[in-house]
């Protein structure tokens, strides 16, 4: 049984727009085989273990031909018996996308597959604009027009059309085009004009940017009124959306003058007048920016929400991974890789995983402490797939180092005896410290034994990641500490994610150990081969760095990848190990992620 291929209309560019069935089959996709357009927060929704292909480029820089697209859906569906094949296309997979030719191909080699319709770009974009491309007593219709044919009259590819990526401010690149084509473009047309002309209805062009001024010429000439509003719109959806205003006569000096570029949809007619009292989308603070945000996945999607409601398009790029510490290897603390310090003093004191006669032990304990929100839901996941249930704790203090975990353990039921005030591990440790020594007190009062002190702190569990320090086992020397969950540097990044990497503006770091994971892995994609940590490395970051004006460039070859060069920073110790690392900072006055929103606010503020 072969797999089965879905045709899957990606929207206009906004990830929101994408559909819940085109992001249902995403997530369980075994191969995903993608178009330029798509934004790379849409590939980010893919199944992580999805092989990914891009035909919108190959390693030399040229797409992959249709037919060889086509050739490659039925290959992958004999390749993955009973799997997902997901093509992921740019709007509509029908609309001007060819996905009409790559299911004719599919039904001729028995592949079963299915539509998944995409809000196309062509009534999508002008909505972004505040266009309604029908309104009563204005347009009653509207067309939908292919601005590109290849010589032979056929639709082009959009791909062999469109620019480098959203963000990139590259040149309109009409490949493909016949050599008359080129001295004249839009020759190769076969639009009927006189027809289209004559029609009173909204005109929407998809690909007609390199064409348009002869198509506004041969629409003039056969009638339409040169006076016609008309309305470029770039990139719309996105982060980088922008309308230029024009009338047909101007519409190809407009073009050239604002440099409009694709992709980009022309949309003629009198509904076009409507755009200037019902745009809606907002000139955001953060709108035109990309930024790498290198937090955690569980942890980055608060600061990704704010800045993409800022107007930013976020590349969510964890450098790290948590998992579960499985009992098996429990002796000792796994191994990290040496960019993350394994910082576990106190071995002897130190149980990493937790095994179900762990959870037995539990009695032993009095006040269980937790320090992190992966700390909480570790616990509980070994807990429950255990067979165990929350009664365990019936009875049991439990202490939380912040507000966060505190919030997280409310969601398994668990209110919180203990949380200081000050949210660190220094001021939990002195808390329970207190805890114990009042305990001690009334235990005394009681005549019983002062050797109890030791007792009810040799009572408390710490329950924390390889990586916490040892502030809480300094603090409180006869507690016991479980690893439950253990970090790991990402070692390595998907290739639509370098990409996006590359065309970002900054990078956003919330610790030292996220910069000095960024730069091991983008330095593992560079061909520069030098030590994270020596002059050389800096030049991939920024030329401008202090390190790199001592280097005889000429011996180094040119970097194969390139971080941006600015990183916006929280706290002062992140900001000197990426400074370290050559990235020019801004940082966060205080250690929040309110402050660093700001700050990033700020920042593009004052350049503007
Ligand atoms: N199947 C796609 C169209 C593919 S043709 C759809 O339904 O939208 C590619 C053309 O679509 C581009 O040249 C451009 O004219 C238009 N387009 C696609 N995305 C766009 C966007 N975000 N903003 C403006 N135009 C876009």
């Amino acid at each position: 049984m072969k797999g089965t291929v879905y045709l899957i209309g990606a929207g206009p560019g906004d990830p929101g727009l994408l559909t819940l069935r085109g992001k249902e089959i995403l997530e369980k996709a075994d191969v995903v085989v993608y178009d330029r357009l798509v934004s790379p927060a849409i590939l980010g929704m893919c199944n992580p273990k999805a092989k990914m292909v891009d035909v919108g480029k190959m390693p030399t820089h040229h797409k992959v031909k249709q037919s060889e697209i086509n050739r490659l859906l039925v290959q992958f569906a004999c390749e993955f018996p009973g799997g997902v094949i997901a093509r992921l296309k740019g709007g509509d997979p029908f609309v001007f996308g060819r996905g009409g030719e790559e299911a004719l191909e599919l039904v001729a080699a028995c592949v079963e597959f299915e539509v998944v319709p995409g809000i196309t770009s062509a009534i999508s974009v002008p909505a972004y604009a505040g266009i309604p491309v029908s309104h009563r007593g204005i347009a009653t219709s509207f067309h939908i027009i292919t601005g590109h044919e290849k010589a032979d009259g056929r639709t082009c590819h959009p791909e062999l059309y469109e620019t480098k990526n959203f963000s990139s401010q590259v040149e309109l690149c009409p490949l493909g085009r016949s050599e008359a084509e080129s001295k004249d473009p839009g020759q190769n047309l076969s639009l009927d004009f006189e027809t289209l002309a004559k029609c009173p209805g909204t005109l929407i062009f998809l690909m007609g940017i390199a064409n348009m001024d002869f198509i506004a010429r041969r629409l003039m000439e056969c009638g339409k009124d040169p006076k016609t509003p008309l309305a470029f719109i770039e990139k719309g959806t996105t982060p980088y959306q922008r309308t230029v205003m024009a009338t047909l006569e101007t519409a190809g000096a407009t073009i050239a003058r604002e440099n409009v570029t694709a992709p980009a949809i022309t949309i003629m007619g009198g509904v076009v007048e409507l755009g200037q009292t019902l745009a809606w989308k907002k000139n955001l603070p953060l709108a035109g920016k990309r930024l790498v945000v290198t937090r955690a996945a569980k942890q980055a999607s608060g600061i990704s929400a704010r800045l993409t409601a800022l107007g930013a398009e976020v590349i969510e790029t964890p450098m790290i991974e948590t998992r579960d510490v499985i009992p098996a290897t429990s002796s000792v603390i796994p191994a990290t890789s040496s960019v993350i310090p394994a910082t576990c003093g106190e071995r002897s004191r130190t149980k990493a995983g937790i095994s179900s006669a762990d959870f037995n032990a539990l009695a032993n304990f009095d006040i269980l402490a937790f320090t992190s929100t992966n700390g909480v839901e570790s616990f509980f996941r070994q807990l429950f797939a255990a067979g165990y249930d929350v009664r365990v704790l019936a009875g049991k203090k439990i202490a939380s180092v912040g507000k966060i975990t505190e919030k997280k353990l409310l969601e398994y039921g668990i209110r919180c005896d203990y949380v200081p005030e000050d949210h660190t591990g220094e001021g939990l440790g002195r808390l329970l410290r207190d805890v114990v020594n009042k305990e001690e007190r009334v235990i005394l009062s009681g005549e019983r034994s002062s050797e109890s002190k030791d007792l009810i702190e040799s009572r408390i569990l710490l329950l924390q990641g390889n990586l916490a320090d040892d502030t809480l086992l300094k603090l409180l020397p006869q507690a016991t500490r479980w690893v439950v969950y253990e970090t790991l540097p990402v070692a390595e990044l998907p290739e639509w994610k370098r990409e996006a990497v590359v065309g970002a503006d900054a990078v956003v770091f919330a610790s030292t150990s996220a910069v000095e994971n960024f730069c091991s892995v983008i330095l593992s994609y560079t061909t520069l081969g030098a030590s994270p940590l020596s002059g050389s490395y800096a030049l991939w970051v920024g030329e401008r760095s202090s390190e790199s004006k001592n280097l005889n460039r000429e011996s180094l070859t040119t970097p194969a990848f390139c971080s941006p060069r600015l990183a916006f920073c929280i706290g002062r110790m992140t900001e000197s190990a990426a400074r370290k690392h050559g990235f020019e900072t801004v940082t966060s006055d205080e250690t929040t992620m309110d402050s660093l929103v700001k700050k990033i606010v700020e920042h593009y503020k004052k350049e503007s």
